[in-house]
């Protein structure tokens, strides 16, 4: 029995192969360790207790970092007020900080990707990411397909032609996760998708403000993560399994925010939200 406190669920790439992992910070050795999820065909997990934890943060040049003190936080947080601004990811993204340190100012001044993305029911979604990050920014919001329209020399003129792109022509810049988890079955049509994209992003070229033409891209490939079976769609519904302190059963996939897991033929949900942030053990 070991004991772990969870940092992170999401998804990795490993040689041309994207893979859910789970990520935990070992209490006993404190070193942070990544799993891949399908290596769990059984899951086990307990949760210690209902107190959550901040996660620690991430600095692009020292790397992943544990909370200093390890110190409990409320449940709407995932981080310390502290480790929060050694992030900082969240200010700068949300309050228009400017990066103060070099690993940020690195990340920030790379290169990044405008992208449609496709949402059940017939949702487009205009999002920008770091260069470095592309599809797995997609497979973590559930995308069910994709197209790169532009690339920019920085986050700032992504974010620019973001918000120019999302009121232009009317596209969404966040979709609900109660909207993705009602339509987490529906296997998609890639063929009414791929009109749909390639409407959208017709019209974008033809009508795009000139100051903004030089960051277009001049192919678009239309790209699904259903084509390559990376994607789990239950036949039904599963169940959400809400601030459950057992997670047990065999591991099915990664949907958004949610694991699904498998027991007695029926799929459980547990949210991201109840995992990352706890300490468990498991068998
Ligand atoms: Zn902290």
């Amino acid at each position: 029995m070991s004991e772990f406190l969870i940092t992170h669920i999401g998804w990795s790439k490993k040689g041309q192969k994207y893979l859910p992992v789970l990520e935990w910070f070992r209490l006993d050795n404190h070193e942070f360790q990544k799993v891949e999820l399908d290596k769990f065909k059984n899951f086990d997990f307990t949760k210690q207790s209902s107190k959550k934890f901040c996660i620690g943060y991430y600095d692009e040049l020292e790397g992943k970092k544990p909370c200093p003190r390890l110190k409990l936080i409320d449940e709407k947080y995932e981080r310390c007020f502290e480790c929060e601004e050694k992030n900082q990811l969240k200010s700068i993204l949300f309050f228009g900080k400017t990066p103060t340190t070099q690993g940020l100012k690195n990340y920030f001044n790379s290169e990044h990707l405008v992208y449609l993305a496709y949402f059940e029911p017939n949702i487009l979604k205009v999002g920008t990411v770091n260069i470095k990050r592309s599809e797995l920014r997609l497979l973590e919001q559930d995308a069910q397909a994709y197209v790169f329209i532009a690339r920019t020399p920085n986050a700032e003129s992504a974010w620019k032609l973001e918000k120019y792109l999302s009121k232009r022509f009317g596209l969404t810049t966040a979709v609900q996760s109660k909207t993705k988890f009602s339509t987490i079955t529906l296997k998609p049509n890639l063929d009414k998708i791929k009109t749909l994209l390639n409407q959208k992003t017709n019209e974008i070229e033809k009508n795009i403000d000139e100051n903004y033409f030089e960051f277009l891209l001049t192919s678009k490939n239309i790209n699904s993560f259903f084509q390559n079976d990376i994607i789990f769609y239950p036949e039904t519904l599963p169940k959400k399994m809400t601030k459950a302190s057992k997670i047990k059963g065999v591991f099915k996939g990664l949907r958004g925010n949610y694991l699904i897991l498998e027991s007695e033929q029926n799929y459980f949900a547990y949210s991201k939200k109840d995992l990352v942030g706890y300490r468990i053990s498991y068998v």
